[in-house]
């Protein structure tokens, strides 16, 4: 469990973390990304966070990824890479840091670590978790192999490193349709979200998409009556589900595609209004870039991702504390599967 008290009186003997509108405003070059959605008062509070933690990066020669699931002072403030789970896994292998600090959930610092093993990855709250990631073990993967004989399993990235070892092969929101068709097996298994593989099925109708049950319980929220009645409502705004959403909420979507997907969509589009159906913090990170767009709530928060805090990032930079580290027979395997899906990506083209 973490020990706020005990991490804030660490920190405040270290550091002056008083707010400060002086700082913030020597600062406006990073507010500046963020200013459509962020106060200048909040900033005020997060100027000392972010001096200090963009000072310790440098000395502890640390990269800092940031998915599109994080805050806006987060996303905008300390990140050096933005993205999804897996750009930003493969964006850190590029550079030469020491240091990797996942702004994101446990699965995303365990395929930093699988895919960069030499360096250090740093989880600002072990706590951070994800329902999907958590509703299947290696065991349910074996569960499915013996329910589904000689069937692939291709296996999501929001599975943890023992997940994607016993897997065949890996694959994200923007390629699963095309990894699912290009498997040589009429049958094949899906983990561990249903509604990615029941879209995914529709998408791929020569094949025989199995599933395991998990969800995630960001976009399984969401209900095509709820998109019906705010189109009715908000005439002219265009509706964008992330494929984790339920099947009946894509159908009634106007386009539907992965993080990366959405926000091509967005810029490629500009339209007038906008509702993203998915995490709250997709719109935010993306508010400032396009301030053409109107985006439109309702959205629903990860409370996994919101774990993550500048304090928290500050404090494990600072102490060290919170390394993650994976079994080298799992890690290998794991890498393995991750490897096919960007092997097979590029040779497909996507
Ligand atoms: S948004 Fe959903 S898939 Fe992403 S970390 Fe949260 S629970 Fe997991």
């Amino acid at each position: 469990m973490f020990d706020l008290p005990a991490q804030r009186a660490h920190l405040s003997e270290k550091y002056d973390l008083t707010p400060s509108p002086e700082l913030a405003a020597s600062m406006t070059d990073i507010y500046d990304r963020m200013s459509r959605v962020v106060s200048p008062v909040d900033w005020a509070i997060y100027a000392p966070y972010v001096k200090a933690i963009i000072d310790l990066k440098a000395e502890r020669n640390a990269v800092i990824l940031g998915h599109n699931y994080m805050t806006p002072e987060i996303y905008h403030g300390i990140s050096d890479f933005g993205g999804d789970s897996l750009q930003l896994a493969i964006r850190a292998t590029e550079v030469e840091a020491d240091v990797i600090v996942q702004c994101g959930v446990h699965f995303m610092a365990e395929t930093s670590k699988i895919l960069s093993p030499t360096k250090t990855v740093l989880m600002p709250d072990m706590e951070a978790g994800c329902s999907l990631a958590e509703s299947i073990t290696a065991e349910g993967i074996e569960e499915m192999r013996t329910r589904y004989p000689g069937a692939p399993v291709v296996s999501y990235v929001n599975t943890t490193a023992e997940v994607k070892a016993a897997s065949d092969i890996c694959c994200t929101s923007s390629n699963a349709a095309q990894i699912v068709a290009a498997q040589d097996s009429h049958t094949v298994i899906m983990t561990p979200d249903r509604y990615l593989a029941q879209n995914v099925a529709r998408d791929v109708p020569q094949k025989n998409v199995v599933w395991w049950e998990g969800s995630c319980i960001v976009h399984e929220q969401y209900s095509a009556s709820d998109l019906r009645d705010f189109r009715r409502w908000n005439p002219g705004t265009r509706l964008i589900a992330h494929p984790e959403c339920p099947p009946d909420v894509v159908a009634e979507s106007d386009f539907s595609g992965s993080t990366s997907g959405i926000i091509k969509y967005v810029t490629d589009e500009k339209p007038e209004k906008a509702l993203l159906i998915t995490e709250c913090s997709m719109a935010s990170n993306i508010a400032d870039e396009l301030p053409e767009v109107e985006f439109v709530g309702p959205c629903n928060m990860c409370p996994y991702m919101k774990k993550i805090t500048l304090e928290k990032v500050l404090f494990a930079l600072d102490t060290m504390t919170g390394q993650i580290e994976v079994d080298a027979d799992v890690a290998v395997k794991a890498r393995q599967s991750v490897q096919r899906m960007i092997d097979l990506s590029r040779q497909l083209g996507i």
